[in-house]
């Protein structure tokens, strides 16, 4: 009868279990303490048989040690629970959420606006893929120019080479954005035109399959290449520092007559030549020039009372410059490491 009693709460102990540690206490006073149930069971150990106190002494030390283990390893477990919830302090200060930073191109980009901007240009918009009629017929590209060649300009379909409407490609320049503004406005005019644009080239430290413009247009009763002049040494003051001195070498463009590309004077030598400037004195950082009258012409423009001079810059260039970046596979590589250099910059 004992033994019965004994082992049925033998099996209740094994399976006790306890939410927090205030049931764990109430177990503990159930079964081991001095009123609890198994010091109960030594007033019925008095009564029985002598030949069965060995016996059942033992089952009830084992009951005894079993419960004693299992209060024990039910307060271990409410120990890891307990730490485990405190680790969790909704008091202690977050981890610094790291801010992004602009793009170093963004950066530039914006610069460049913000000085065009202050001179009277606004911005006009056109699309990255484009027709032959825009990005090159309207800009006096001679049919058999080499932006033309499926090798240089990323051709997206040229379902009939006689018709260029019919020729879908990624622009080459964002000088299609010009064309575009043209057929829906008319001078004068000041506009200037930021974007992505897509060329075929090897990708390498100097070259990308794609990279930024800004171009910039003016067309007006007697713009001139003064008025260009001016307006480019402006700007290379203001990117780059009061003291810049620009240079114009001829140059040539299918859709400026005449073209140049100007130069300013290096600001790591100072114009004295370094390997930075190739020992010259001056970097190249820009093409420009007077509209072609033909231009102007497709455009429904009359060339003998407008004239205009339209010029544009690649963003990588200008960055390169800006900030001394060699590599300009660095601006598309999403390092952050090389992208948090820019954190503080303007
Ligand atoms: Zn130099």
């Amino acid at each position: 009868m004992l033994l019965e009693k004994i082992e049925a709460l033998l099996q209740e102990v094994n399976n006790l279990h306890a939410q927090n540690a205030e049931e764990i206490e109430q177990l503990r006073l159930k079964y081991l303490s001095k009123k609890g149930e198994i010091n109960a069971l030594m007033a019925d150990f008095r009564n029985v048989a002598a030949d069965q106190k060995k016996a059942v002494g033992i089952k009830i030390n084992e009951l005894k040690q079993t419960a004693l283990n299992k209060i024990n390893e039910l307060r271990e477990a409410q120990a890891e629970a307990d730490v485990t919830s405190e680790d969790i302090d909704l008091t202690r200060t977050a981890y610094p959420i790291s801010l992004g930073s602009r793009h170093p191109l963004t950066l530039v980009k914006n610069q460049i606006i913000e000085i065009f901007s202050r001179m009277g240009f606004v911005l006009a918009d056109g699309p990255e893929i484009d027709d032959d009629l825009h990005v090159f017929t309207k800009l006096n590209f001679a049919a058999d120019h080499p932006a033309r060649d499926m090798q240089d300009t990323f051709f997206i379909e040229q379902s009939n080479p006689n018709d260029v409407t019919k020729n879908v490609l990624l622009r080459s320049h964002t000088s299609g954005d010009q064309s575009h503004f043209m057929e829906t406005h008319k001078p004068p005019f000041r506009i200037l035109c930021p974007g992505r644009v897509y060329r075929n080239e090897a990708i390498s430290a100097r070259a990308h399959c794609f990279f930024h413009q800004v171009e910039g247009l003016y067309v007006d009763k007697n713009v001139s290449f003064e008025d260009l002049k001016q307006v480019l040494l402006t700007f290379a003051r203001e990117m780059f520092g009061p003291e810049t001195k620009i240079r114009l070498r001829p140059s040539y463009f299918p859709f400026t007559e005449p073209s140049a590309e100007m130069d300013i004077s290096c600001d790591i030598c100072g114009g004295k030549g370094c390997s930075f400037c190739k020992h010259t004195g001056w970097v190249e950082i820009l093409g420009c020039g007077m509209v072609d009258p033909n231009v102007l012409e497709a455009a429904g423009i009359d060339s003998k009372v407008y004239t205009g001079y339209a010029f544009g810059m690649g963003v990588e260039r200008i960055t390169n410059l800006k900030y001394k970046v060699s590599d300009l596979r660095l601006f598309s590589e999403n390092d952050t490491e090389f992208l948090n250099e820019f954190e503080s910059a303007n």
